[in-house]
């Protein structure tokens, strides 16, 4: 039995009522057991002490859209759209990892999102060798839901290692959820991944369906990213995205559908409707300049979005904050300011996430019964000492250095600003190491 105390705490607990509360959270075992006025919670002595004095604590941050296979490709696919991305940098990396690779992206990723407040993510890996992530995640201590790529149509430059059969594809996913579901204590997940439309047949996407359907599975795909692949989608269907995913099964409550840009008023409907949850990439959007998702729409219409950086390839940071902030403020672009408030932000960042893995109930909240998954941002810093509101203070002035400490499951993996699980100069080293002979398999 292991407990831990988080004291002098300022805790935006994003429940329900979105109540800030002065004091401290008690953990027991991994769990919140009571959040509350210090002299409330009783003074049972801890195994652990965490000062957050001049510190915002919040729920850890959930990004529900990243590839941490990706983390190794920053800085050689820059300057592209989506397709050529994927076509020319993106596919021939991805074919070209080894499990050493693999292991180094991971680490990789897994120390910047711990670093910067990320407490949870969903991940869409590559086509092989996802044992080798699963393996390097469980000694990170960070949660994730890890999906195998799914890609088995002959699309335009698919190098042929990552094409395989749909019965395939299938089998290695059902395969590592037997393997891999509720490892790591609890924290790792298995998700179905089909890559998105374009890389996909349709056996396949029914396939997942009927996958998801018995085993109540999260499904985790891209769709409507760019306006070539929504051509492309139509000229191979007949059908737009989300109606073409609706017309094999997977348009559920499970499905989890990351960037919806391009989505007419039809699909935005049928999103409603089935309970589709978006995932909102608004730095990817941008960098790879495929638009301005209409997410005060979808919100507007009980959508639940919540938010992620997209891979290392197309962000190219792995920051939540940042990606908190262009949420914010390219609605404010496109339908004025006030339209997506900063509350509204820090709630997709993790209600929203959380109720996207169907863990509502575990995750996302600083409420007694739930993972005690929390961060410290810490608030002395001339950009943030002033704020007379904290949401506006962790959206619009916060960034991800600004994290103190990050707490998974009761255990301390940031703590003043430096992790405690993984080296960063080890993972850094090797990362460059790996990612020049990975460029060099690739031929870029
Ligand atoms: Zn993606």
């Amino acid at each position: 039995m292991t407990s831990l105390l988080v004291r002098n705490a300022t805790i935006l607990t994003m429940n329900d009522a979105f109540d800030v509360v002065e004091g401290a959270v008690l953990v027991r075992d991994g769990r919140i057991v009571a959040v509350g006025a210090e002299a409330t919670i009783g003074s049972t002595p801890v195994d652990r002490v965490l000062d957050a004095r001049q510190g915002f604590v919040l729920p850890g941050l959930v990004q529900t859209h990243v590839h941490l296979c990706q983390t190794l490709f920053r800085g050689y696919a820059d300057d592209l759209p989506l397709l050529d991305w994927l076509r020319q940098r993106v596919w021939p990396l991805e074919a070209a990892h080894t499990p050493a690779s693999l292991r180094a992206s991971t680490a990789l990723a897994a120390a910047e999102l711990l670093l910067t407040g990320t407490t949870s993510v969903l991940t869409m890996e590559t086509v092989h060798d996802t044992d080798a992530v699963l393996e390097c995640l469980v000694g990170t201590g960070l949660r994730a839901t890890v999906g195998k790529c799914m890609m088995d149509a002959p699309a335009e430059g698919v190098p042929p290692r990552l094409r395989e059969s749909a019965r395939r594809a299938i089998d290695e996913s059902v395969a590592l959820r037997r393997r891999w579901h509720g490892a790591g204590e609890g924290r790792l997940r298995v998700a179905l991944a089909p890559r998105f439309a374009v890389s996909c047949t349709r056996d396949l996407l029914e396939a997942a369906a009927a996958v998801s359907a018995q085993e109540q599975v999260v499904v985790h795909t891209h769709a409507s990213e760019s306006r070539a692949e929504v051509d492309l989608v139509r000229r191979q269907t007949g059908m737009n995205n989300v109606a073409y995913l609706d017309a094999t099964g997977l348009a559920t409550s499970r499905l989890c559908v990351a960037h919806c840009i391009w989505i007419d008023d039809e699909e935005q409907r049928l999103i409603a409707e089935r309970d589709v949850k978006v995932l909102h990439c608004p730095g990817s959007n941008l960098k790879l300049g495929s638009g301005l998702a209409p997410i005060a729409e979808l919100a507007g219409r009980g959508v639940c979005v919540s938010l992620g950086a997209d891979g290392a390839a197309c962000n190219n940071r792995l920051d939540m904050f940042a990606e908190m902030r262009l949420a914010a403020t390219l609605q404010a672009v496109r339908r004025g300011p006030g339209v997506l408030r900063a509350r509204d932000v820090v709630w997709m960042a993790t209600r929203g996430g959380a109720r996207t893995l169907g863990a509502d109930r575990e995750l996302g909240s600083i409420e007694p019964g739930k993972h005690a998954d929390l961060i410290v941002v810490d608030r002395s810093r001339p950009h943030l000492a002033s704020a007379p509101d904290p949401y506006s203070a962790l959206v619009y002035a916060a960034g991800g250095s600004d994290v103190r400490a990050t707490v998974v499951g009761g255990a301390v993996l940031v703590d003043e600003f430096a992790l405690t699980r993984i080296d960063p100069a080890r993972a850094a080293a090797e990362a460059a190491d790996e990612a020049r002979r990975l460029a060099a398999r690739a031929g870029l």
